[in-house]
């Protein structure tokens, strides 16, 4: 044990006062993320997509980044392994280029398994060849987005899906520690909300002060109704990111999303609906952070149009809040 000797000069109070950590980094007054599905997306509209938002040249110039399945299943869906689940398909090194240049950050799970759960064995097969891929080039993901109806048993836990086991070791669908080879360290849990998150000592706002209230109110009637494994803490409805701790001792970050008014499907074509002078100003007034949860790949590009007029104007209002230093815009 050492004894502590009193500092001689501590820092005098006027500036003690004075000095505070920023909760943004300078000179940003808010966050914000578009953290976007690949449901549906093919190699034509990724490209289209992307070149548009984030060339600096001709383009917005915004940090946003997308996601990709391991298995797809619709003709022309952005996948790494062709539908057989071994073989790379011919966007494998398209995707492996993005995550390098920073375009993929996020796995939208193993695959997309609407209306019919994997095998697990198959499961197991195609997560293991994917981490081994990716280890094999060097290559790591951080963020996990659970994918789709009840039958992606593979998807990690969730609050409104008791099937989703992929993070349950006594579950024949547990693949969490190929997930956590992967590199992931956080993982949207399937939880929306559709106001800012806070920031780190929010401004008192109606909304800041009324919403633990009207959370707990729900709560209690969620539990006279015999509902309690819907409840969510104050921290749920307040917060960007939880731990989560798994039933093996580890523990992932878990977020939440942005949808505006729950609306879906939440596509590039409703993208009005959030990136509006309104919300993102409310997103300031707060400090806070936002994680819009959006398929930007929905609907496929034909040619033509790429974004109706009110869905460019959303983004082109963003990318100048980005670009004057007020919105912190940043891959996921
Ligand atoms: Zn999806």
């Amino acid at each position: 044990m050492t004894t502590q000797t009193p500092l001689r000069n501590p820092t005098p109070g006027f500036l003690r006062r004075e000095v505070r950590l920023r909760p943004m980094p300078f000179p940003y007054l808010a966050a914000l993320s578009i953290c976007s599905d690949i449901d549906e997306c093919d190699r034509r509209t990724f490209l289209a997509v992307h070149q548009f938002i984030n060339d600096p040249d001709g383009g917005l110039g915004l940090p946003i980044a997308d996601s990709f399945f391991a298995v797809g299943r619709s003709p022309g869906q952005l996948a790494y392994f062709l539908s057989d689940g071994r073989s790379p398909g011919p966007d494998a090194e398209l995707i492996v280029k993005a995550i390098r240049a920073g375009l993929i950050d996020s796995l939208h799970s193993w695959g997309d398994f609407n209306d019919t759960p994997p095998q697990p064995s198959e499961l197991r097969d195609i997560a293991s060849r994917l981490t081994e891929d990716f280890t094999r080039r060097g290559l790591q993901l951080k963020v996990w987005i659970n994918h789709g109806d009840p039958c992606n048993r593979q998807n990690l836990r969730a609050r409104l899906q008791p099937g989703y086991s992929g993070g349950d070791p006594g579950s024949p669908f547990f693949t969490l520690d190929l997930v956590r080879a992967l590199g992931i360290k956080y993982y949207w849990w399937s939880e929306l909300v559709d106001w800012p998150l806070s920031g780190r000592e929010p401004p008192v706002t109606m909304r800041v002060t009324v919403q633990p209230f009207i959370n707990h109110l729900k709560n209690v009637i969620k539990i006279l109704i015999g509902h309690r494994q819907l409840i969510r803490t104050t921290a749920q409805v307040t917060d960007l990111c939880l731990p989560a701790r798994f039933a093996d001792g580890t523990t992932l970050m878990a977020f939440n999303r942005h949808l505006r008014r729950f609306r879906e499907p939440s596509t590039r074509h409703t993208l009005h609906y959030t990136l509006t002078p309104a919300v993102l100003d409310e997103l300031m007034a707060e400090q806070g952070y936002l994680i819009l949860y959006t398929h930007l790949g929905m609907p496929r590009f034909e040619g033509g149009e790429l974004l109706p007029a009110a869905d460019l104007r959303a983004l082109q209002y963003l990318a100048g809040l980005y670009h004057q230093g007020k919105i912190w815009v940043a891959p996921t």
